[in-house]
């Protein structure tokens, strides 16, 4: 099964019986999207990931020295009299914190990749694999982001928690009004589900139960029986 292409660009999917995969497997710290679960477990053992998760391989920069440094080298690079020198002349304490790489004398730094490249292999390394793969990464997580805020274009309104409902003292039924808004046009919108939190906890919510009715203008009133 391929990654679902509407997950990918838009966080979230609701094709009736959509045939794609939509348990997307993404590695972060290297941004990179799984074509398939066999393509993630290879990942995970390719010594890319591993140089990536132990930190190294990337660009770090030196603010005592104003420099670029490969963070693999970074423990040594601190330790060494060029960087005990500067940080002497500067009066600065030595013990510095590296910061993100930066365009430096020659250098062009690459956010996506984090790391520095070469003016001369900017052009390349922008049609690189691995800068399309964080690239499209970089898409998904705007995506997710987008879809979490949003809804896709839906958004919800009223107080959804119920809190603490505590039947010895109030009526049978507890009601909470909610606005279900589309801020695009021509989007229908229906509720089709809703969870306690304490069915996620497992508790014994045999004795609760809702029901949902409509109102008018996109307005559901959920009833905690
Ligand atoms: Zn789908
Ligand atoms: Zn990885
Ligand atoms: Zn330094
Ligand atoms: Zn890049």
């Amino acid at each position: 099964m391929t990654n679902c292409p509407t997950v990918l660009s838009r966080g979230s999917c609701t094709v009736p019986n959509c045939a794609h995969e939509h348990n997307i497997l993404v590695c972060e710290p290297c941004g990179f999207i799984a074509d398939d679960a066999n393509a993630y477990t290879g990942h995970l053992t390719s010594n890319r990931h591993k140089t990536r998760i132990a930190g190294r391989g990337i660009t770090l920069y030196c603010p005592i020295c104003e420099m670029n440094i490969e963070s693999g080298t970074w423990a040594s690079h601190k330790a060494g009299s060029n960087h005990l020198k500067q940080a002497i002349r500067k009066g600065a304490s030595p013990d510095v914190d590296p910061e993100e790489g930066a365009n430096d004398q020659g250098q062009k730094y690459c956010q996506l990749c984090k790391l520095a490249v070469e003016n001369s292999k900017w052009v390349r390394h922008k049609r690189g694999t691995w800068h399309l793969k964080r690239k499209d990464f970089a898409a998904y997580q705007a995506a997710l982001v987008d879809a979490e805020r949003d809804k896709n274009g839906i958004s919800t309104n009223g107080k959804l928690g119920f809190g603490i409902v505590d039947f010895t003292k109030t009526k049978k039924t507890v009601t909470r009004p909610i606005v279900l808004k589309a801020t695009a046009a021509n989007v229908r919108v229906r509720l089709t589900d809703s969870k306690l939190v304490s069915s996620r906890a497992n508790m014994d919510t045999t004795l609760v139960s809702f029901i949902l009715f409509f109102l008018a203008n996109d307005t559901f009133i959920l009833v905690l029986l």
